[in-house]
């Protein structure tokens, strides 16, 4: 059975822990394949192919051979024990695209400004080691982090702009330089940034994923207590196809992190002049689609408006300002912070993210 690949989940059904049990008497093969879903669209051709195995297998049993199907019990979520530096963190979620270039860094950035207006005590940890964007969009290029002694070793002290602690590899290295950076150099000052950044007490710690899935995602998954994932994404099929890829690599076993929603970025265009109107310049609801079908919360739409590249590069962002897009931006805090309470409400019901 070992060579039976679950079509959406990529693996052997072994490894995937799929097969519940086998039981075998002289009369009976009995075997239970634990599905995640109980409505797993692969329930089907997966029984089919086991029995075939088991067919070929067993060529001169006579028995029956029998097939279940169950859905698994939800699988207890292992979070590693917090470390030392981010102990004062109550949630850590992992802003994350399946590719670059589809706003995952200004909706990070716009999100973090957003929670900090609504009273979180927010950080930001700019974890795009190849492409940091956080200096420019909160106006702190050239910002040297100071080091603080604390307990007997180092911290690094973030800088703090619009109610957000905000901490950057690109505080350390110049943008050209950071292209050249190899993984295991990048994910090594990653780590280090991790674990001496001195956050103190903060309701949310967003981290700007480096776009797709690679060795960066595992470091972080593995050092850090990821409450979950929020993946941005434009409406676009070829877009799409590469969230799929990332809502699967959350979902891995190795890595099991909840991903909390998609959010919808240049949903559609509206030029400034025309503030009614909307054009589909990417397709229309291709996100929100894809939410229901993965049955993962699309936390909100963002649309493509000249004031949201303009905040960025002026170092402004635009959830800082009272505008319309401004407010989609409180909007969607509002939605995700809903999430981490819901998700966090289901692992322990004593535990709720709390406002200053
Ligand atoms: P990523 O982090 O996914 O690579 P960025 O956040 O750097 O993407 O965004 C890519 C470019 O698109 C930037 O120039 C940014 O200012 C612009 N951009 C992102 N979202 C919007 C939006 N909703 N409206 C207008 N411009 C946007």
């Amino acid at each position: 059975m070992g060579g039976i690949v679950h079509p959406e989940l990529g693996k052997d059904i072994v490894s995937l822990g799929l097969v519940g049990g086998v039981a075998i008497t002289d009369a009976t093969i009995r075997v239970t394949l634990e599905l995640r879903r109980a409505n797993d669209p692969f329930a089907v051709s997966l029984k089919r192919a086991v029995e075939a195995v088991l067919a070929d297998a067993f060529p001169d049993y006579v028995g029956k051979i029998a097939i279940y199907v169950r859905e698994a019990a939800p699988k207890k979520v292992e979070r590693p024990e917090m470390k030392t530096a981010t102990g004062g963190v109550r949630n850590i979620i992992a802003v994350a695209s399946g590719k670059g270039g589809v706003g995952k860094s200004t909706v990070a950035a716009n999100l973090a400004v957003a929670l900090a207006r609504s009273g979180r005590r927010v950080g930001i940890l700019d974890a795009d080691i190849y492409g940091p964007s956080m200096p420019k969009m909160f106006g702190l290029e050239g910002f040297l982090p100071p080091a603080e002694p604390e307990d007997g070793r180092e911290l690094i002290v973030p800088a703090e702009k619009y109610g957000v602690k905000v901490m950057s590899i690109g505080f350390f290295i110049k943008p050209t330089d950071a292209l050249v950076w190899r993984g295991a150099m990048a994910t090594n000052a990653l780590r280090q940034l991790i674990h001496q950044t001195g956050w103190g007490e903060l309701d949310f710690l967003l981290i700007d994923m480096p776009p797709g899935t690679g060795d960066v995602h595992l470091t972080l998954v593995q050092e850090l207590a990821v409450t979950g994932a929020v993946i941005v994404s434009t409406p676009q099929q070829v877009a799409l196809a590469d969230v799929v890829r990332g809502i699967r690599m959350f979902r891995s076993d190795g890595i099991n992190v909840p991903v909390l929603g998609l959010v919808e970025n240049m949903a559609w265009f509206t030029p400034a002049e025309l503030p009614e109107n909307k054009y589909y310049i990417f397709g229309k609801e291709g996100c929100k689609r894809l939410a229901g079908e993965t049955d993962i919360p699309l936390l909100g739409q963002i649309p493509l408006v000249q004031s949201v590249c303009e905040g960025s590069d002026s170092g402004v962002p635009i959830a800082e300002g009272d505008s319309v897009t401004g407010r989609t931006f409180s909007e969607l805090a509002a939605r995700l912070t809903e999430a981490v309470e819901k998700r966090n409400a289901d692992l322990d019901p004593t535990r709720r993210v709390q406002a200053k």
